[in-house]
């Protein structure tokens, strides 16, 4: 063993017996444990929220074990692409713990279900969390039915079946939509899509080996909300 390999798993070993020092004792467990996912989701949140983030204190040694023994990510997430909604950072966790699919409105499309077949059938990914936010732009232009220019009227298109049965109700008397509830009916929607596409997924539902989260989280509070 080289030298410098030598002192790798001695300071793998320290940080094995330091383990009040990160969220894992277990490097082979790189990510959350299916009973503790959402547990941890909120416990990660608060972290971010109160500024008290920890998975930066231990990146390094992250680093250098998933670039050795590979990646096994617990929670795939479908998020906005939204600048201020970075999974990692909103859940404080780490390389090596999320498997992130971003897209503008998190819409479901066949690309985004697929990522997480592979995250599932490859990874040992076991939770996929379907991630809206409140003043979704996405959601906004959706509800405005205005025709969009370029290629963006697929994502409206992904959009409007899961507000069509918003219209009536939820619409305030200004005729402006209540945006969270739209941005909640999205994400349900999208959630029930991933597992309308995918036999994969679905099958792996009914067996309790994977499971789907639903969560909205506010832009000008930093909170996630789940939602069911
Ligand atoms: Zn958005």
């Amino acid at each position: 063993m080289s030298f410098k390999r030598s002192l790798y798993f001695v300071s793998l070993l320290a940080f094995v017996a330091l383990g009040g020092a990160c969220k894992t004792t277990d490097l082979t467990q790189t990510g959350i444990k299916p009973a503790d996912a959402k547990a941890e989701l909120q416990a990660g949140n608060q972290r971010y929220l109160k500024g008290g983030v920890q998975s930066h204190s231990w990146q390094s040694e992250r680093i250098n074990y998933t670039g050795q023994f590979g990646q096994s990510p617990s929670v795939g997430v479908l998020t906005c692409a939204d600048s201020r909604t970075p999974p990692e950072m909103i859940f404080d966790q780490g390389i090596g713990d999320l498997f992130v699919v971003r897209v503008a409105g998190n819409y479901e499309e066949v690309d985004a279900t697929a990522t997480f077949e592979y995250g599932y059938t490859a990874l040992k990914m076991h939770t996929i969390m379907v991630l809206g936010h409140t003043k979704c732009g996405a959601v906004n232009a959706t509800f405005d039915g205005k025709p969009l220019p370029g290629n963006m009227q697929v994502i409206a298109s992904a959009i409007a079946p899961a507000l069509a049965g918003l219209r009536t109700p939820d619409v305030g008397a200004n005729g402006k939509p209540d945006l969270t509830l739209a941005s909640e009916a999205n994400v349900r929607w999208q959630a029930k899509r991933i597992l309308l596409r995918s036999e994969i997924l679905r099958k792996a539902k009914e067996e309790g080996a994977l499971a789907i989260m639903c969560a909205i989280y506010d832009v000008d509070t930093g909170v996630v909300r789940f939602i069911e």
